[in-house]
């Protein structure tokens, strides 16, 4: 956690949030339903390269995201269709 940087909180559109009607907020033990989307990135220790996570989580926890990191609830914005909810994405930042 430590080396995690990039936060960032949206809400869902409600197209996603439709699509995603089934799914529950990934914080453990909360059966909150989603609305908002959380990103951070992180080292994955090869020079120059950084990781993305995103967890979809209920309104309370994005508030708590938010507040946590001190960085404002964004509008929102469709989540990226390349990347897979609970996984990781390779990104080059030397671009
Ligand atoms: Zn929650």
């Amino acid at each position: 956690m430590s080396d995690a940087r990039g936060h960032a909180v949206h809400e869902l559109t409600d197209k996603d949030r439709e699509a995603r009607h089934w799914q529950e907020c990934s914080h453990p033990q909360c059966e909150g339903h989603i609305t908002h989307a959380v990103t951070y990135e992180y080292a994955t220790g090869h020079a120059s390269r950084t990781a993305v996570a995103r967890r979809l989580v209920c309104v309370d926890h994005a508030a708590r995201f938010a507040n946590y990191h001190e960085v404002p609830i964004e509008p929102p914005r469709p989540i990226h269709r390349s990347t897979m909810d609970e996984s990781v994405q390779q990104i080059n930042l030397d671009q």
